[in-house]
């Protein structure tokens, strides 16, 4: 936990908070077999657990910090179009029992909302949801406490009736913030890499606060990741968070656990290794192979969905991230969400990130990265080697 007179210690606090919540709400879903995915117009897939996480942290970041505008991934009007009624349906019916954590016994650290079950009014609510057994050390109904004003027919001392959630509440939280950027506001990809949540691989739940164009706090939560710390084999559940100027921290869910981050030193340049994407058309592979090859790279790559990736190097699991689009296809731009959390907490961890140029990542442009061209993260040591080779191999 921050000292709370640092700098952005409310907010470091608060998008860690939610960030861990709407990760357990995407492995409630996932592991209740609900991952299937609706396609959205351009194609890419979104499921009820993206729509889900998005209003849960809205609805957290509109109670602690009402001005901030929210720049997230999903869009509320799609999900109100007669075609995703059901999936509407679905995101509400899940969503009930997170949003009314006041109908749960107080919750002890580890405990988790499984182990009480919610007293629903028969008929007037929709039913709830097994919820999954995570065991991860946080106090769920903590994390999902907003401050509103209790309704009129609350009583003291006695625990508030559960009414059915609105689906029109739902949309409402999902669309909060969206009223134009500013200067200061969130940007939150609710899921980042929906393409490996919906495998059953590695995917993450990212939000940062940017201001003046400057990323400031940076959450990740990854539900999937292993732990990989001695004594905690199998364990599985990463967050990761920074605050500029104040370095990066992880936590182990299960076990509570926190360190510091930082990639790899120098001396352990014989070790270092490249990791990309698991989809092979958001890179190109075979340009990112050859400038490994180049700096001398020896160790084989790794694969991960998300900006997980990030958070791999920042504790020493790999040393390089190549990002490099193909030349034949027009330039897609990359969106802030899909990044902007990874490079804060890499930088505080010790890295280094700009683009395939060298230049650093601009994000004072709106949702996408429109003054850079791929991406280039790394421990620092070898990211001069990096760019060298790029420029030398002709990527363009
Ligand atoms: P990753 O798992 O690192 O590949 O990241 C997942 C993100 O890739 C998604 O959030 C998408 O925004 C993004 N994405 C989708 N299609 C492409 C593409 N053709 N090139 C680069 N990124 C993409
Ligand atoms: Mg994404």
């Amino acid at each position: 936990m921050s000292h709370p007179t640092l700098p952005y210690a409310q907010e470091r606090e608060v998008a860690l908070r939610c960030t861990i919540a709407a990760a357990h709400f995407c492995e409630t879903v996932r592991q209740s077999q609900a991952s299937n995915a609706f396609s959205k117009p351009d194609h890419s897939p979104v499921t009820i657990a993206d729509y889900g996480a998005q209003a849960l942290i809205c609805r957290t970041l509109q109670a602690a910090f009402p001005a901030d505008p929210v720049m997230g991934e999903e869009d509320a009007q799609l999900l109100a179009s007669p075609p995703m009624a059901d999936c509407l349906q679905r995101v509400t019916r899940y969503l009930q029992p997170y949003v009314q954590p006041y109908v749960q016994p107080p919750l002890t650290p580890g405990q988790d909302i499984a182990g009480s079950p919610t007293p629903i009014d028969s008929g007037a609510a929709p039913s709830v949801p097994t919820l999954a057994n995570l065991n991860w050390q946080v106090n769920l109904a903590e994390l999902l406490e907003v401050k509103t004003e209790p309704s009129p027919d609350s009583q003291p001392g006695h625990p508030q009736r559960a009414t059915a959630l609105d689906p029109q509440q739902v949309l409402a939280w999902i669309s909060h913030g969206r009223s134009g950027l500013g200067d200061r506001f969130w940007t939150l990809d609710p899921i980042d890499g929906t393409k490996g949540y919906v495998r059953g691989d590695q995917y993450a739940v990212a939000l940062a606060l940017i201001e003046g164009g400057q990323l400031q706090v940076a959450a990740i939560v990854a539900p999937a990741l292993p732990v990989n710390l001695p004594g905690s084999e199998g364990d599985r559940g990463v967050a990761f968070v920074a605050v500029r100027g104040q370095g990066a921290q992880a936590i182990a869910l299960k076990s509570g656990q926190s360190w510091t981050l930082r990639v790899n030193p120098p001396e352990q340049q014989a070790n270092f290794r490249l990791i990309e994407s698991v989809e092979r058309d958001h890179g190109t592979p075979a340009w990112q192979q050859a400038v490994a090859a180049a700096i001398g790279l020896q160790v084989p790559s790794l694969q991960m969905d998300s900006l997980a990736k990030y958070g791999a190097i920042a504790r020493g699991e790999a040393d390089l991230y190549l990002r490099l689009p193909s030349g034949n296809s027009t330039l897609r731009w990359e969106n802030i969400w899909d990044h902007g959390a990874g490079v804060l907490v890499l930088e505080e961890a010790g890295g280094r990130v700009t683009d395939q140029t060298g230049k650093p990542l601009d994000f004072s442009q709106g949702t996408k990265l429109l003054n850079n061209k791929g991406i280039v993260a790394s421990n620092g040591t070898l990211h001069e080697a990096a760019i060298a080779a790029i420029r030398a191999q002709g990527i363009e």
